[in-house]
């Protein structure tokens, strides 16, 4: 395994009913890099060319906040998960 996968092992996720990760999608469509489909290191997001559409896998997130940085438009909205949602570091 990688060190990314070993590290990816020792995550818990309690997904909450509703995205914390709202991307404006008119921005989206006009977003020249898609830059947040490169740097989420959970692979968060996916460009639906199809559909014209920013997928949100917002699951996977481990709530590191870079995409929230990079976002070229800076439209992206990001909260933390509420309460006990979102993602928990395992010791060991
Ligand atoms: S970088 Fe921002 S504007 Fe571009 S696709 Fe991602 S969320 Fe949308
Ligand atoms: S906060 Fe980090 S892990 Fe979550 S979607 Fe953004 S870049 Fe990916």
């Amino acid at each position: 395994m990688s060190n990314l996968e070993d590290k990816l092992y020792t995550v818990k996720y309690t997904p909450d009913a509703t995205s914390h990760l709202q991307p404006v999608q008119e921005c989206c469509r006009l977003c020249k890099s898609k830059i947040c489909t490169t740097v989420c290191p959970a692979g968060v997001y996916e460009w639906d060319e199809d559909n014209r559409k920013l997928i949100v896998n917002y699951e996977n997130c481990l709530e590191c906040g870079a995409c929230r940085i990079v976002c070229e438009s800076s439209s992206l909205g990001w909260e933390y998960p509420k309460g006990t949602k979102g993602v928990t570091f395992k010791q060991g």
